[in-house]
């Protein structure tokens, strides 16, 4: 960490933006040895360290392979002996990066889509529904819940069968769903990690009122992403709704006999848990009973795996960064899957989908390990 210079403002400004945790920070490192950077050689990131520089008041720690190498997964504040939030300290310090203008070039890109077309992607507003190959429900004051499809899942053509999958299943159990279209837009939860504070607190109260205005009291996920964003930090500006991840709902149907598979051929499914299912959201069963209800899988698991299951790599706006092979997270979960012999890599984020395929493809095994949502599991076996 070359050219530190201390600046006392720094250190006011993390505590102005919600960083005061930062003070119980005894500098013990357990942190550090549970950060999955550590298993990356060559990686300048360091917690313990970044949280020394914050709290000091140094500069020099806003760049892509420090502040924002952060994949927000979680784990190190789990193990903190002092508790520290230190994902609220890392978003403090990109809220400071945000107000001075300094987010690094790659993240601006996503930031100024969200807000001129409502969604990260650079893509149309208008092509919002692109992702429906059959009708999809309209939302209306009768309808019990609304379906948020996040804008990976609605703009991304691979990501786009998640979405067409959880209305199939939806459909099939017979639930009052419906969308809102057009006039949806992201639910900030990147502008928020980047540090895009006042463009989140904007976006949020728009997104808000359009929910009211709709009727709208129950939500349904595609992300857990969005699922941690409308579920844990709308509340803060008056959005308060009942938020489900899909799973969470089709583990109910498929309890009550409304959703019944066909048996699949004999394949191993193991199961990464993504960090907002996962740690962020406390949501580790749902979905393990759901592929144990397919007749023909057998799920397994990754070492570790639930509270200290390895992130992919794509949170913490990762997912809009570039990622040196060799460094990437999603990469030794890949190596795993393929020595534990499993035919299909599951999970539940549309995240985690993107990084664990690109590390399956550039493995030479994207035919023979098939990286797959639950809900593209779940759809095909539909009896
Ligand atoms: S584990 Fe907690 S107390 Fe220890 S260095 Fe990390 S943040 Fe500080
Ligand atoms: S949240 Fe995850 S990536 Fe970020 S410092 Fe903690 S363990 Fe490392």
């Amino acid at each position: 960490m070359a050219d530190i210079v201390v600046f006392p403002e720094v250190r006011e400004a993390i505590l102005a933006c919600g960083g005061d945790p930062i003070n119980t920070c005894f500098q013990c490192g357990v942190c550090s040895a549970t950060c999955p950077w550590g298993r990356v050689a060559g990686s300048p990131f360091n917690i313990r360290a970044m949280m020394h520089m914050g709290r000091l008041g140094y500069e020099g720690f806003e760049t892509e392979d420090i502040l924002y190498a952060c994949t927000t997964c979680s784990h190190c504040g789990a193990r903190c002996p002092r508790q520290v939030g230190i994902v609220d300290v890392v978003r403090a310090m990109r809220n400071v990066i945000g107000e001075t203008g300094s987010i690094p070039k790659t993240l601006r890109a996503p930031v100024g889509s969200i807000k001129a077309n409502g969604n990260p992607w650079g893509q149309e507003r208008a092509d919002r529904r692109l992702w429906m190959k059959d009708p999809v429900p309209e939302f209306t004051a009768e309808t019990e819940y609304f379906l948020f499809v996040c804008c990976t899942s609605a703009y991304d053509g691979r990501s786009q069968n998640i979405a067409r999958s959880v209305a199939r299943l939806l459909d099939r159990a017979g639930v009052s769903y419906g969308v809102i279209g057009n006039e949806e837009q992201c639910c900030g939860e990147s502008l928020r990690k980047i540090g895009a504070e006042e463009d989140f607190t904007a976006l949020t109260r728009a997104n808000i009122a359009l929910y009211q205005k709709k009727g709208v009291r129950k939500i349904i996920t595609t992300s857990p992403h969005t699922l941690f964003t409308l579920k844990k930090e709308y509340p803060e500006l008056g959005g308060e709704f009942e938020v489900l991840h899909y799973t969470e709902l089709l583990a109910s149907l498929v309890e009550q006999g409304k959703l019944t598979f066909r048996a699949r051929p004999e394949t191993t499914v193991i199961y990464h848990d993504p960090c907002y299912l996962g740690r962020h959201n406390g949501i580790y069963d749902a979905p393990r009973r759901l592929l144990a209800a397919v007749p023909g899988l057998t799920p397994t698991d990754f070492e570790p795996s639930r509270e200290d299951s390895l992130c992919c790599g794509g949170g913490g706006a990762r997912i809009w960064m570039e990622t040196k092979p060799g460094m990437r997270f999603s990469d030794q979960k890949v190596d795993q899957a393929v020595k534990k012999g499993a035919g299909v890599l599951a999970t539940a984020c549309p995240y985690c989908i993107v990084m664990l395929e690109d590390s399956a493809r550039n493995a030479g095994c994207g035919e023979t390990l098939l990286v797959r949502d639950i809900s593209e599991v779940l759809a095909s076996a539909l009896a």
